[in-house]
């Protein structure tokens, strides 16, 4: 177990080295970890911006400053977990079903052998193979799903894959829960009135960014944690649920969302529930700042590392 576990800046300053997430040893094991931090440099499936193939990438760059012990939960994450930079899988430029096959088929013996997934990407496309290979080993699972928007269109010029579907891709496939799942940040502007009954028809429950303000953020937790019960729950979290203010490095950004710190103490507010995964996806380094962007899903990451941890105390 030791060896799956961060360098420190005793054995070798943090800006020395090849950069893996958090300075984590990058290897393909399969056995003796909890977790895997796994990056999806896929841009192939997006609507608008491009360049989330460099999100990985980014985030790792700049995850190098996290330390290992999280105050605000009270955990520290080797002591009761071991991981590793899984490295990057492999895409096929312009072909989106040969990745989604590739995506699924690389996952699957990690979920198999009873690790935590923790993906970074890539566009919010390929949450779909990522559901698939999950859902090979622990059957549909619910969702908890932060976004400003909704992802459960049927197509795009007629074909069924792209970063505003895989929702409903995956309802169809019943590798989700809908009835335990549910898409919290959705706002702006949008096709129509009954924009968003197509979640609500598939059976997602669905927490707008305006209900959100309106409940605040100890009661959003408790929707959400009652909603989950005790399913097994994969985490999805779209950057651009974050206001562009604190999140501009991204392809479809939508004003009035939750600042960096309500996200991290959003995340931090779901310890306790039964993960088998999770992504940030989204991050467009091109259009960042000063990485903030980046930075936010490199701790975004570290959050979801603190909670799988505190289910090993
Ligand atoms: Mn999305
Ligand atoms: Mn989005």
């Amino acid at each position: 177990m030791t060896e799956y576990k961060p360098i420190t800046p005793q054995q070798q300053p943090k800006f020395a080295g090849i950069k893996t997430f958090m300075r984590l040893p990058h290897l393909r094991a399969y056995r003796g970890i909890d977790f895997a931090v796994v990056g999806v440099p896929w841009d192939g499936a997006t609507s608008y911006r491009t360049g989330q193939r460099m999100g990985p990438d980014a985030i790792r760059r700049v995850s190098l400053t996290l330390r290992p012990y999280n105050l605000a939960l009270d955990v520290g994450i080797f002591e009761h977990c071991a991981g590793l930079d899984f490295g990057d899988v492999s895409v096929v430029p312009g072909y989106i079903e040969d990745t989604y096959d590739i995506i699924a088929a690389e996952l699957c013996p990690l979920v198999e052998a009873g690790v935590i997934p923790v993906i970074m990407g890539g566009d919010h496309s390929i949450t779909l193979p990522e559901l698939r290979a999950i859902a090979k080993t622990h059957g549909p699972v619910a969702l908890i799903h932060f976004d400003s928007h909704t992802d459960t269109n049927d197509q795009y010029f007629g074909r069924p894959y792209y970063h505003g579907s895989m929702f409903r891709r995956a309802v169809e496939e019943n590798i989700l829960l809908p009835a335990n799942s549910i898409q919290v940040g959705m706002r702006g502007s949008v096709y129509s009135k009954d924009a968003y009954d197509e979640s609500t028809s598939l059976g997602f429950k669905i927490v707008t960014m305006s209900a959100v303000r309106d409940l605040g953020l100890s009661r959003l937790i408790e929707i959400i944690k009652d909603r989950i019960g005790l399913s097994k729950v994969f985490v999805t979290f779209d950057i651009d649920v974050v206001d562009p203010a604190f999140a501009p490095g991204t392809g479809t950004p939508e004003v009035g969302g939750f600042t960096s710190a309500e996200a991290i103490d959003l995340i931090r507010g779901l310890k306790g529930l039964n993960f088998v995964g999770f992504d940030v996806v989204e991050v467009l380094p091109d259009y960042d700042v000063a990485g903030i962007t980046a930075l936010l899903a490199a701790n975004i990451v570290y959050e979801f590392l603190s909670l799988i941890a505190l289910n090993k105390i």
